[in-house]
């Protein structure tokens, strides 16, 4: 009795529009890329518009659903000790005989898959394949943008080793969302990239340098909040929920000195030229006069059957911060629902977020 009541109350959480917030900078980074193509490739995009900002979290979606997926949003670079960066191979099939696969998929694997998906959108363009472009082109941005982002690139990713449990969900969802509507994301045209795995390899160190301030200005600023100045309580739809409070978010916003609309920004710079780039490595295809009853693809098609899952998804995510973790709201499949919803319970014994 008491799980069917609470299959109700999650139920009528998922029907609730406000916790889709997390999804904000995702959204907003893929659909601004689309303003910076040229129009061989608008033609595409622009009538895909909703479909390439929407389907910008597909990615995160699969995590909870998709074997393999999890570890392709980060990597672990401190694991690998000191210059990281600069030691691991950036080729796939090297850095598997160095490290093993296994090891490797442990750690995250973002480089590496997102250069994969990289090569498979080219191929796409090259078929004329207008669904596969659209599908992969959603979820190059969604990977580009993982690897933008700081605590993407450690083990320590959600500060749960220095005490700053929460600054995960802080930097890249509460930040853009109370501030992104005053940046200036405007990133010119889109140009081709002589070596697209190079610029992945650079954003990822970028990110990595940046984590410094993300966790040195935290605790400067915390040391001076105190824990009720530092968290407020906001209503999202019928639910209270405790966020870092405006006041502490403006002092970190300030700190950190344009750091999160500055990887904005380069993000979507990325997403534009990397779609330009697969576009003209495949020939500049001509991607006018679609079928005319064309449809870009269903969700259901970036959705395989759950094997292992969520190994490894990453403790910050929970039901409340993370709205992706409501997967199974886009999916069909009743008995696929409740699968995957009780490896999901059986995971995490938690449901209230720890800040
Ligand atoms: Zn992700």
């Amino acid at each position: 009795m008491r799980l069917y009541l609470f299959c109700i109350f999650i139920f009528f959480i998922c029907y609730q529009d406000v916790i889709a917030w997390g999804f904000y900078a995702h959204r907003l980074i893929n659909r601004q890329a689309v303003f910076s193509l040229p129009p061989e490739l608008m033609v595409l995009f622009k009538p895909n518009l909703a479909y390439i900002s929407d389907k910008a979290v597909n990615p995160d979606r699969r995590r909870y659903a998709v074997q393999g997926e999890a570890e392709k949003h980060y990597i672990d670079l401190d694991v690998y000790g000191d210059s990281a960066i600069f030691k691991l191979p950036q080729s796939w099939p090297e850095a598997q005989i160095i490290y093993g696969e296994d090891s490797l998929r442990k750690n995250g694997i973002s480089p590496w898959s997102t250069y994969l998906t990289f090569q498979y959108l080219t191929y796409a363009f090259q078929k004329k394949d207008r669904q596969a472009i659209l599908k992969l082109a959603a979820d190059l941005g969604h990977y580009l943008g993982d690897i933008n982002v700081p605590l993407h690139s450690t083990e320590n990713y959600n500060g749960q080793n220095t005490n700053q449990h929460g600054i995960h969900g802080f930097w890249e969802s509460r930040l853009p969302e109370l501030y992104a509507k005053d940046y200036d994301l405007f990133v010119g045209k889109a140009e081709y990239l002589t070596n697209p795995r190079k610029e992945i390899w650079e954003a990822i160190e970028v990110a990595h340098n940046a984590l410094d301030s993300v966790f040195s200005f935290e605790k400067l600023l915390t040391d001076k909040f105190p824990d009720d100045q530092k968290y407020s309580y906001e209503n999202r739809g019928s639910i209270t929920t405790r966020v870092y409070s405006k006041a502490f978010s403006l002092a970190y916003h300030q700190m950190l000195a344009g750091q999160v609309e500055r990887q904005m920004k380069k993000t979507i710079k990325l997403i534009a030229d990397f779609w330009y780039s697969a576009w003209i490595l495949a020939g500049q295809p001509d991607l006018t006069n679609p079928a005319p009853n064309f449809r870009p693809p269903f969700e259901i098609d970036s959705i395989e059957t759950p094997q292992d899952s969520i190994k490894n998804v990453r403790e910050h995510q929970s039901l409340f911060t993370d709205p992706e973790a409501l997967f199974w709201k886009s999916l069909n499949k009743n008995l696929y629902y409740w699968q995957a919803f009780r490896k999901y319970c059986g995971r995490r014994p938690r449901f209230l977020p720890r800040g």
